[in-house]
């Protein structure tokens, strides 16, 4: 359990008008607890009341678990000849839970564990999202944090840059895969592992996944994975030339390369995502390419691969001091080819503190 994380989970609920809040296995449960569960059809939730300690709901065979992973004194174990529901109209009873407003993950919670809350309460269940909570919490991350967010970034740099020797016309997408995923393992990434590759003309699809194709003299290729390290994600994406590349192709990479650098160096505590977006789109679009950068300029990062904040258009958040986020703007020109840059930043008073380093412009 840590204390700080719940504590401040608790005062904001409290703020909200919650009872408690209510976390199903997954990163939030990570987050608060240090523990991770599986998820499976037999129905497991952590109650932290707002005034009260925290109890579990849990089949019988996690409850030690649980209860010594999660350092939690009260475990309402349900065993699988009675079912959870009456087990857990028990502890709700118990634990005095259930007349006020629950804060639910919307994102996390199914309708399995949702229908079994709303029998075992009295009256009708009455629920608000709490999961944008926590994602305020997760947001600003703390020193723990950061330490891991930097060695899983550092792992990602090792591994483009491996990928960066193996590149060369006559070896395949899946081949380039395969040797990434040995580096990642050699470095100590843990599975599994997500890498896209993608070269030639596919390289204009965003989300391409590695095939059989061969990797041919003068087009780009890029690479883009992530990787886990206790517990902790670094998510980076390099384009590499094959061989010597020119043309349009150099000439969408060296515009997505200053897009990229410009958002990184322009950023600041304070803008919203939208605003970052905005950098590299409005450079991007300046040049005349606005049309083929498809995605949005990033994304948060650290427990889960995708989270806030998002460096996107809609979001009209100020960016603080602690988030950490991708800055990736890509350019993908149908039956041409395409070229993305990520790097992963910590966001830091003066600005962007850059976690992935590895060179950016590989054409040279
Ligand atoms: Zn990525
Ligand atoms: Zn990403």
């Amino acid at each position: 359990m840590n204390k700080m994380r719940v504590d401040r989970l608790l005062e904001q609920a409290k703020s909200q008008g919650l009872e408690a809040v209510v976390i199903m296995p997954g990163p939030n449960l990570v987050y608060l607890t240090g523990i991770e569960v599986h998820l499976s059809e037999r129905p497991a939730m952590l109650f932290f009341p707002v005034n009260g300690e925290p109890f579990a709901f849990c089949p019988a065979f996690e409850a030690e678990r649980i209860a010594a992973g999660a350092a939690i004194a009260k475990v309402f174990a349900w065993r699988e000849e009675e079912g959870p529901a009456p087990v857990l109209k028990q502890a709700l009873e118990r634990m005095g839970i259930g007349g006020g407003l629950l804060g639910i993950e919307y994102r996390y919670m199914r309708v399995l564990e949702r229908e079994l809350l709303a029998d075992a309460v009295p009256g009708t269940l009455r629920y608000a999202d709490a999961g944008l909570l926590l994602a305020d919490l997760r947001m600003q991350k703390d020193a723990e944090e950061l330490a891991l967010i930097q060695q899983a970034a550092a792992i990602a740099d090792a591994a483009v840059k491996a990928g960066h020797a193996f590149i060369k016309p006559g070896v395949t997408e899946s081949q380039v895969a395969a040797y990434i995923d040995g580096e990642l393992q050699k470095l100590g990434a843990e599975p599994p592992f997500e890498i896209y590759v993608a070269s030639g003309p596919r390289s204009a699809i965003p989300h391409a996944g590695p095939t059989d194709r061969v990797l041919q003299e003068g087009e780009l290729v890029w690479v883009d994975f992530v990787c886990l390290h206790k517990g902790y994600v670094g998510d980076i994406t390099r384009t590499y030339p094959v061989g010597k590349v020119s043309g349009k192709l150099a000439e969408i990479y060296q515009i997505c390369l200053d897009a990229q650098a410009k958002a990184r160096a322009e950023v600041r505590p304070g803008m919203t995502g939208a605003q970052v977006d905005a950098i590299a789109r409005d450079y991007i679009t300046a040049k005349g390419y606005g049309e083929y950068f498809t995605h949005r300029t990033g994304h948060g990062f650290g427990l889960e691969v995708h989270e806030e904040p998002y460096i996107v258009g809609s979001n009209d958040r100020p960016l603080a001091i602690g988030n950490a986020f991708t800055i990736e703007p890509g350019i993908y020109v149908p039956g041409l080819g395409g070229v993305r840059i990520e790097d992963d930043v910590v966001l830091e008073a003066g600005g962007a503190r850059v976690l992935t380093q590895y060179p950016r412009n590989l054409l040279a």
